[in-house]
């Protein structure tokens, strides 16, 4: 199976499995987990911020900042299309009471005179705007990622109007490694930010909520309050800290084979990518399958009986993720089954 479902679907390497069965362990919750306080440092270092927090998974670790910062009945703004909205099974209005100004923006980006003109005036009537998300890379965008310039644009507009900002940074290492900057440039601007290791990193399981020492303080209070506070969970942040140390630079491996793969796609007759072969950002490829080869659910489904795996995200709307698990030759023989699909379904 070539498993193009997504870059969470990665297995431990071997080396990885090594450093998991040696990391040493004690209790987090006592507050003696060696491995899990080594990842946390070394987090929080690597994003430029005061303390970090180890999670189950990026949505606790959005949720947490969330529910850290906002009052029922606040506002946050977002992009329409941020996975807060879409993939998070409405947990900010559920755990936080919080509603969601939605933002437009090509891509996932918006600029600041959006940020500032969704900003609430402070009256009786209106909900306080408590909150920015900015979501680096953008997964429905296509994986698409800010320009640092546009970044600081819309951390300065979120300052100014006292938006506590949180970066959603599931793959922020993507977007780094695809301008060639260091999370700083962006994480310097903000007040939290969530950094998922079970994405393209190659982690089995685990995200990082990372920010200053107060908001982590309170947000560990809420990690336990959502169940989410573990024992011996440095079984799980010896992967993350492998990852960290050997999975960051070969992102760029899955950039071009990204790539590749949608310049194979725009050649298939049928099939319309949503952003160019040269402008492929980062990991993803989406494309739309035109109504004369049947849905996008039929689609993957044929893709399937050929070993390849896609996912549907829509009646036409076809995600496809490259990661460590899939090779250059990988994406060669998933272009081919897809061309085979297209053809015979013509
Ligand atoms: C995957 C993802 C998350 C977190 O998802 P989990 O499955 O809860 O780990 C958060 N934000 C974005 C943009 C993501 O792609």
């Amino acid at each position: 199976m070539i498993d193009l479902r997504s870059d969470t679907v990665t297995r431990p390497t071997l080396a990885m499995w090594e450093a998991m069965r040696c990391a040493p362990l004690g209790d987090d919750v006592l507050g003696d987990e060696p491995t899990v306080q080594a990842l946390e440092a070394k987090v929080a270092m690597l994003l430029g911020q005061d303390a970090a927090l180890f999670v189950p998974s990026g949505t606790m670790a959005n949720q947490l900042a969330i529910r850290t910062v906002c009052e029922g009945g606040d506002e946050i703004l977002a992009h329409k299309e941020s996975h807060i909205i879409h993939y998070e099974t409405g947990s900010p209005a559920a755990l936080s009471g919080c509603m969601i100004a939605p933002l437009d923006g090509t891509n996932g980006i918006f600029d600041a005179e959006s940020v500032r003109s969704a900003i609430r005036h402070r009256d009786q009537h209106a909900p306080l705007s408590r909150m920015l998300i900015v979501e680096n890379t953008h997964n429905r965008g296509g994986g698409s990622y800010w320009s640092v310039e546009q970044f600081a644009s819309v951390a300065k507009a979120a300052r100014i109007g006292g938006l506590h900002l949180h970066v959603d940074g599931a793959r922020l290492m993507n977007a780094c490694v695809a301008l060639g900057v260091g999370p700083r440039d962006f994480t310097a601007h903000a007040d939290s930010v969530s950094v998922c290791f079970s994405k393209g990193l190659g982690a089995p399981v685990g995200s990082a909520l990372v920010g200053g020492h107060a908001f982590i303080a309170r947000a560990r209070r809420f990690r336990k309050m959502f169940g989410g506070a573990m024992r011996q969970s440095g079984i799980l942040a010896a992967a993350a800290i492998y990852a960290l140390d050997n999975h960051v630079a070969r992102l760029a491996e899955d950039h071009v084979n990204a790539r590749a793969l949608a310049t194979h796609l725009a050649s298939i007759s049928g099939l319309s990518l949503e952003i160019e072969p040269a402008a492929t950002p980062t990991n993803m490829v989406f494309f739309r399958v035109s109504k004369a080869l049947g849905d996008a659910a039929s689609f993957c489904q044929r893709l399937r009986e050929l070993d390849v795996l896609a996912l549907n995200l829509g009646p036409d709307r076809v995600r496809m993720v490259t990661h460590l698990d899939v090779s250059a030759s990988d994406v060669d023989r998933a272009a081919a089954a897809i061309q085979r699909v297209a053809t015979a379904s013509a």
